[in-house]
């Protein structure tokens, strides 16, 4: 009991281009966490090469496995860093050759994906022992259990916990670097559904009863709208564990759809910006009532929701109105366009 009043974890996830682009001022973050600490760590792979492996699967083109390559033997270049990559580089390179050995391609897709995590953690992980610190990297496949969704799995909770002690044991004397976005069904590897890093954090967040988890990446946090589209979205300080829950499923691109749910009521997520180590966004039970605008795409549409201000009256149809968000349908083309006037109508009379 006095051990859970005094816990220290802390879940911190970096996402691609913090590893990719920003990696000294990642492994700057993690040691300083580590003082007065117990923190995991959760990568995602570098920027561009979950994207990259995907065309790699369908196309099978060397050349895409020579570039998935090249960057990361670049970057370990770069860091000056001795690790070897030969025994992944000839296992993807197997894998490519044998899809047959699947039970389908989402299964065969998955273990592909699978490469951009585990080399992220391998080289992530040398670095801090170069700098110092203990620290293990960890491929959640002997982890985290999910269901059979292969290119969308979801965590079976239970399952999961039952392995968790694993990370319990490291944490005694290591930091563990763990994959994120990767998962296990009876012995095959499944994704998350992208972005799922997120959900990997929450849930071992969830199992370590941490007392926070950190979401770094190239933004301070959650916008008031996607502010690569809107440009005069603010941050919202303050987001309560269901504004985010409605949010993310919503479409909100900051938090994976799922992430919220094992941690509601429970661990805070904080965000941040890992290059100059701004923290913009707290997940709690407090909220800034600020609406969130999201959007997701679908084909030729894109539904719209403003979550948090479901009374505005907007001229488009209305697919949905619930208690805390309304939502309505516009064509893509006229989305960039729908989210800056609906940004300035729900900010000008709120
Ligand atoms: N690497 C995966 C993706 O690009 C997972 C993640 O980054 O969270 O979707
Ligand atoms: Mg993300």
């Amino acid at each position: 009991m006095i051990y859970k009043l005094f816990n220290n974890r802390i879940v911190v996830k970096f996402g691609g281009s913090s590893v990719r682009f920003s990696f000294r001022e990642t492994l700057e973050l993690v040691k300083s966490l580590c003082e007065g600490n117990k923190v995991v760590v959760v990568l995602s792979a570098l920027k561009g090469v979950t994207d990259l492996l995907l065309d790699l699967s369908k196309s099978k083109n060397p050349e895409l496995l020579e570039k998935f390559e090249e960057i990361h033997l670049e970057l370990i270049e770069r860091l000056g860093i001795d690790v070897n990559l030969e025994s992944e580089f000839k296992e993807l390179e197997f894998i490519i050759k044998n899809e047959k050995l699947f039970p389908s391609i989402d299964a065969y897709v998955s273990h592909v994906l699978s490469f951009g995590e585990r080399l992220s953690v391998k080289i992530f992980s040398r670095s801090l022992e170069d700098h110092g610190i203990n620290a293990t990297a960890v491929d959640a496949f002997y982890l985290i259990k999910t269901n059979e969704d292969f290119s969308n799995a979801k965590v079976d909770l239970e399952k999961t916990g039952k392995n968790i002690w694993v990370i319990e044991e490291l944490l005694k004397d290591s930091v563990p670097i763990v994959t994120g976005f990767l998962g296990n069904f009876n012995g095959f590897r499944t994704t998350l559904g992208r972005g799922g890093s997120d959900y990997t954090a929450s849930v071992l967040g969830r199992l370590l009863n941490a007392r926070a988890i950190l979401i770094m990446s190239d933004v301070e946090g959650i916008y008031t709208a996607d502010p690569r589209i809107v440009k005069d979205a603010k941050i919202v300080p303050f987001i309560s564990y269901h504004e985010a829950l409605i949010a993310s499923r919503l479409g909100m691109k900051a938090l994976h759809e799922r992430a919220v749910e094992p941690i509601v009521g429970r661990v805070p997520i904080i965000f941040g910006k890992t290059s100059n180590r701004k923290l913009g966004s707290l997940v709690s039970h407090v909220s800034s009532k600020m609406p969130i605008i999201t959007h997701k795409i679908s084909e030729e549409m894109a539904k719209i929701s403003i979550v948090g201000s479901p009374n505005v009256d907007v001229r488009w149809p209305i697919a949905e109105r619930a208690d805390n968000y309304v939502a309505f349908l516009v064509t893509r083309d006229e989305l960039e366009n729908a989210l800056n006037e609906l940004h300035e109508v729900v900010f000008n009379e709120s």
